[in-house]
């Protein structure tokens, strides 16, 4: 694909989707990397459900440290993996609270540091909160750069190393949320929906589905 087209389509998706970001309910970078954590492979309908409960009760590592895994849990259970993520939780809040004053971190290398914390979590975190341009690659995005042949590559770094070659500056900061919203709602896994995609006649996906 060549880069006239790249632009195209990210200008395009850019039209569309005119609020680029993220569905997760968020106040805070803390209640951000939360609720990050409790959305893996879960939705985010259902981690904002739990969330609208939690947080209110507990939106800092000092009060989640306070409600106590017993107490983490009551929020969070409706959630998959909930005995994980919620240890993850806890002993992340003792670790921003010892070493980093209560706040979530604003490198890569001390994000990643934190239980639960991997490199797409770090980069969501990085993206979102912070508003840096950096690209993460969940399922979605790692569909929609193959399909339509922005950024093929066969695993999530390569994905992510080719959006951010090619990627246009302008578009850095918003393609996360343009990729995932496109992917969630039109480019979807089983069967896109081509017949009402905005950049149908530019993506280059061989077996497009529902065009007239
Ligand atoms: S044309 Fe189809 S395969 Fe291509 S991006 Fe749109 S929905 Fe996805």
């Amino acid at each position: 694909m060549n880069q006239a087209k790249r632009k195209l389509i990210l200008e395009r998706l850019a039209a569309t989707i005119p609020n680029p970001a993220t569905e997760l309910h968020y106040a805070t970078p803390f209640e951000l990397l939360v609720a990050v954590i409790l959305s893996a492979q879960s939705t985010d309908k259902g981690v904002n459900k739990a969330t609208a409960k939690l947080f209110p009760v507990a939106n800092t590592p000092a009060a989640i440290l306070a409600l106590g895994e017993e107490g983490l849990k009551e929020y969070i259970k409706t959630i998959g993996f909930y005995n994980s993520k919620a240890r993850h939780i806890l002993a992340l809040s003792r670790i921003l609270l010892d070493k980093h004053g209560g706040r979530v971190p604003e490198t890569r290398e001390e994000l990643e540091a934190l239980p639960g914390v991997g490199r797409k979590t770090a980069s969501v975190i990085l993206n979102t909160a912070f508003g840096q341009s950096v690209i993460a690659v969940d399922r979605h995005i790692f569909r929609v750069a193959n399909r339509t042949g922005l950024a093929p590559g066969r695993n999530v770094l390569e994905v992510e190393r080719g959006l951010e070659k090619y990627v246009p500056d302008a578009f850095k900061k918003d393609v996360h949320h343009l990729l995932i919203l496109h992917g969630r709602y039109t480019c979807i896994a089983r069967k896109p929906r081509c017949g009402s995609c905005v950049i149908a006649d530019l993506c280059e996906y061989p077996h497009k589905s529902g065009l007239a």
